[in-house]
């Protein structure tokens, strides 16, 4: 059994602004003075249409990239690159497909050269995710849904701080994506990682979050941050659900224009 625990860190984005030079060579601004506090164990979401900087913020916070100005805090402390504390799932789970399950969810103890003693934990987490019976399966045998599960139980056994998800459930099936919402909750609740979620899935952001962040672009920023105050598990047909739905696409829809 996995024990219920508190791992996750506060991440703190202070005035961060990450200029790029698009194709013709002209700088522009990726994001613009973005303020971000997001409290240790919270679970939150990030919308906006596509070009806004949501992953560029991501990479951000994994310390993939450096800001231009600003600065980005992981449990209090300034962020210099990227950690074993941050992990990042993206859309394409990206198993080595000549590792079965087992070898590759415990990849990074390898890695690390820590297998050895922590080689009771790749069961439990082969368990957190529901993969007893595919251990010893090989990618190509897998579905959409369990290869992301892998790549969940991948990033998860390093014990992040702070995991960022990019897109990871873009790829599935309605039915397929549900499930792995609630997947992806049940392990939020019992590991109690701070998480960071970009979607374009309006219900999904408010099924799953304490709080929606609305990105805009040209340049990328923060237009509102929207308390999700539903408790859970939440019924995406209840009135309160829906009626922060229509709010949210109105608020898209002028962004978009
Ligand atoms: P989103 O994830 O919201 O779709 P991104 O963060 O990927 O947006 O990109 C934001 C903007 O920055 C886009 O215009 C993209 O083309 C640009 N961009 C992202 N990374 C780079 C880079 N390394 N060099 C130049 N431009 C980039
Ligand atoms: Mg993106």
């Amino acid at each position: 059994m996995v024990t219920a625990t508190v791992e996750g860190s506060a991440v703190d984005v202070r005035g961060v602004s990450q200029h790029f030079l698009s194709p013709d060579q002209v700088s522009f601004s990726a994001l613009e003075n973005v303020d971000l506090p997001v409290n240790a164990g919270a679970f939150i979401s990030i919308v906006g249409p596509s070009g806004c900087g949501k992953s560029t913020l991501l990479r951000l916070i994994t310390g993939l990239a450096v800001p231009t100005t600003g600065e980005v805090l992981v449990g209090g402390e300034k962020i210099s690159g990227p950690g074993a504390e941050r992990g990042l799932v993206f859309q394409d789970p990206n198993l080595f497909p000549w590792l079965s399950v087992r070898q590759n969810i415990q990849a990074g103890l390898v890695a690390r050269g820590v297998l050895a003693s922590k080689k009771h934990e790749v069961d439990e987490f082969i368990q957190l995710v529901g993969l007893e019976s595919f251990a010893d399966a090989y990618p190509h045998h897998l579905s959409g849904g369990m290869a992301q599960r892998v790549a969940l139980a991948r990033a998860l056994i390093n014990h992040p701080k702070v995991l960022l998800l990019d897109e990871p459930l873009g790829a599935l099936d309605a039915f397929t994506r549900m499930r792995m919402q609630d997947e992806v909750l049940r392990i939020w609740r019992a590991r109690g990682t701070t998480m960071l979620l970009v979607t374009h899935d309006v219900d999904e952001a408010i099924y799953m979050s304490d709080s929606i962040v609305l990105m805009t672009p040209r340049p990328g920023r923060i237009e509102r941050i929207i308390p999700v105050d539903i408790p859970r598990p939440r019924d995406r047909a209840s009135p309160e659900f829906l009626r922060l739905r229509g709010e949210i696409l109105e608020l898209l829809h002028f962004a978009g224009n």
